[in-house]
């Protein structure tokens, strides 16, 4: 598959889900997964008009970058997103590439991540932005914040508070969000309760933290990005219905 058609499809489906929600096509940022892609690949991307890439994998993050900055400049406007779980001794890959988390899950990743950018840049121009990965289906293959009864268990609200709270007073740190992942191959209608009760829980949590703003949705990949933009994403995380079949994986 091209991806310029590809990508010009996806923008194009992003514009009808969001009129369809009465929304706007440019409150939603299409995040470009370019995971198992080569850095060629990311490079052919930008040039024709991407300019959000996401990796999952924090040390691919980290060998891609420098390949592709050698070929674009370190000004080139790319918007780096990590989006997959974090073990605790690859949060220096994390805090050194990527200008935005999408799968903080815990206080340890959080302070880990905030002392790496303090060392590197105490003048925080480098903060790094960060959603929460919140796990609403309760899904056991599912990374995240157990989040699955978040509606009748006070103990899973609290947990998110806490870690919402204290991650949003940690220097290196810029609260955005929640992001959550829809089970797969499931009736849509399961899909989207999931995406609705992700947008319900930070509307929730904006209502316990007004002073900080979590108030970015991180939800929808290449199967199920319409839906999640009708329950109000504002990040869409797409790799095949941009790129094509990813063969190695
Ligand atoms: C791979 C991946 C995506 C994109 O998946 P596609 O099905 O290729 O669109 C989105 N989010 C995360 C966390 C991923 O790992």
């Amino acid at each position: 598959m091209d991806m310029k058609e590809g990508f010009g499809e996806v923008r194009d489906r992003v514009a009808l889900a969001a009129k369809r929600a009465s929304r706007q096509p440019n409150e939603v940022t299409i995040v470009a997964v370019t995971k198992t892609w080569p850095a060629e690949i990311v490079v052919a991307a930008y040039n024709a008009g991407m300019r959000h890439f996401g990796e999952n994998r924090a040390e691919e993050l980290d060998e891609k970058r420098p390949l592709v900055e050698a070929e674009l400049g370190p000004k080139s406007g790319i918007h780096w997103h990590a989006i997959g779980a974090l073990q605790s001794r690859k949060t220096k890959f994390v805090a050194e590439n990527a200008d935005t988390f999408h799968a903080l899950d815990r206080l340890k990743i959080a302070n880990r991540l905030s002392n790496h950018i303090m060392e590197n840049e105490p003048d925080q121009e480098k903060a790094l932005r960060v959603f929460i990965e919140v796990n609403v289906s309760g899904e056991a293959s599912k990374a995240g914040l157990d989040c699955n009864q978040w509606e009748d268990d006070e103990t899973q609200r609290e947990k998110l508070l806490n870690l919402a709270r204290t991650t949003a007073e940690l220097p290196g740190l810029v609260p955005v969000g929640l992001m959550t992942m829809a089970p797969w191959q499931v009736e849509e209608s399961v899909i989207r309760r999931v995406f609705e009760r992700t947008r319900r829980l930070s509307e929730w949590l904006q209502g316990q933290l007004p002073e900080s703003e979590w108030t970015q949705l991180s939800m929808g990949m290449s199967d199920d990005f319409e839906i999640a933009i009708e329950e109000g994403a504002t990040h869409i995380r797409v790799g095949r219905a941009i790129f094509g079949p990813r063969i190695l994986e």
